[in-house]
């Protein structure tokens, strides 16, 4: 199995004016392709023995059993694996038709953990704002069922799912989401990508969360040397 980089369910323009279509058609086409790419070319360059195993897993399922790697190519594993799942995820927090405030449960829950839905806004933006270089700013739900919800952020290409968190919400603040309309101004960024944020999907996140187990079965292709990873 190749890992492919995931059509957009919009145009490239659709996001306009926030996210323009320049930032949109290069970090989308350029470098979550680039990720993609090179996840792919770390896998095939792994022994025969582990390749076809490996090869059959699931981006998430990378993330989760780092140990499993083979150590030459673990950190590009870890920074294309990551930069496919969260670019993959990024491409769903945003809709041409998003913005507005959530509603049902998910409004509940962010006004229970944070006060009310600016408080939570703000709490976003600035954790986003104050990640030095890049990274990832994430609005997340705990392990525990009755886990409140909680923004974190990840440096890198992290993902919250490594300490058992499901994300609900995502933005990216590397330079490259938004430094070619906003130039250093990330904080812009941030304040102003609530007029596109997709709140229907974040509802069915959490609503319905995709548990980790659903995740790492998303591959039925089954190899002889499968047993490697039981
Ligand atoms: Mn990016």
């Amino acid at each position: 199995m190749k890992h492919i980089l995931p059509a957009l369910s919009y145009e490239v323009s659709a996001l306009e004016p926030h996210v323009d279509v320049r930032t949109m058609t290069l970090h989308h086409n350029m470098h979550h392709a680039a990720y993609v790419t090179a996840l792919n070319l770390a896998l095939e360059s792994t022994p025969e023995s582990l390749r076809l195993a490996l090869q059959a897993k699931t981006a998430e399922w990378l993330l989760l059993h780092l140990e499993k790697i083979p150590e030459e190519i673990r950190t590009t594993v870890h920074f294309n694996a990551g930069g496919h799942v969260n670019h993959s995820m990024l491409w769903q927090m945003m809709s041409p038709t998003g913005g507005g405030v959530p509603s049902g449960p998910l409004a509940e829950a962010i006004n229970h953990a944070f006060g009310d839905f600016e408080k939570f806004k703000k709490q976003f933006e600035e954790a986003g704002n104050k990640v030095h270089g890049s990274g990832w700013v994430w609005l997340v739900k705990g392990p525990a069922t009755d886990a409140v919800l909680q923004v974190l952020t990840t440096s890198g290409h992290g993902n919250p799912i490594s300490e058992g968190y499901t994300p609900l919400l995502v933005n990216d603040v590397w330079e490259h989401a938004y430094y070619l309309k906003h130039e250093n101004r990330r904080l812009e960024y941030l304040e102003n990508w609530w007029t596109v944020t997709n709140w229907k999907e974040v509802a069915q996140r959490f609503e319905r969360p995709r548990k980790v187990t659903e995740l790492l079965s998303e591959v039925t292709r089954i190899y002889t040397d499968q047993k490697t990873f039981e």
